[in-house]
């Protein structure tokens, strides 16, 4: 459905602006490749809404970055090993959460909803780094 796309689109961006300013510089790049990833619908969840895999961006690999990745960066060198697919995941998981958070809210567009967002930037922080954390 079109408005779900668009829905999850703005989720999408708001998760990954909010990682762009907790995750460390180093993280940056792999950040962009997860965006890409999820952007291009090469994160699939499994039925039972816990596990994932992901496409690499070469459309033949698969990777499933739950606890671990199979990838090279993830055994090598990704921080704390976050690397792109691992990430692309807390990406998709973030925007899920948040656009069902969003659709139960109400769409009050009054200038004082600006002014107080109906979810305070710490604890969208605080729920971040415990997403951060179980994976
Ligand atoms: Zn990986």
């Amino acid at each position: 459905m079109l408005t779900a796309t668009l829905a999850f689109q703005e989720a999408l961006h708001q998760v990954i602006a909010h990682a762009q300013e907790k995750l460390p510089v180093t993280l940056h790049e792999r950040l962009a490749r997860a965006a890409a990833l999820v952007e291009a619908g090469e994160v699939f969840m499994d039925e039972d809404g816990v596990h994932a895999q992901v496409r690499s961006s070469d459309g033949a690999t698969w990777y499933t970055p739950n606890a671990s990745c199979q990838c090279k960066d993830f055994q090598y060198q990704a921080p704390e090993g976050w690397c792109a697919h691992r990430l692309a995941v807390a990406l998709y998981r973030r925007a899920t959460e948040l656009m069902s958070q969003s659709a139960v809210a109400p769409t009050d567009m009054s200038p004082s909803t600006f002014r107080s967002p109906p979810c305070p930037p710490t604890r969208l922080r605080a729920s971040w780094r415990l997403s951060v954390a179980i994976l």
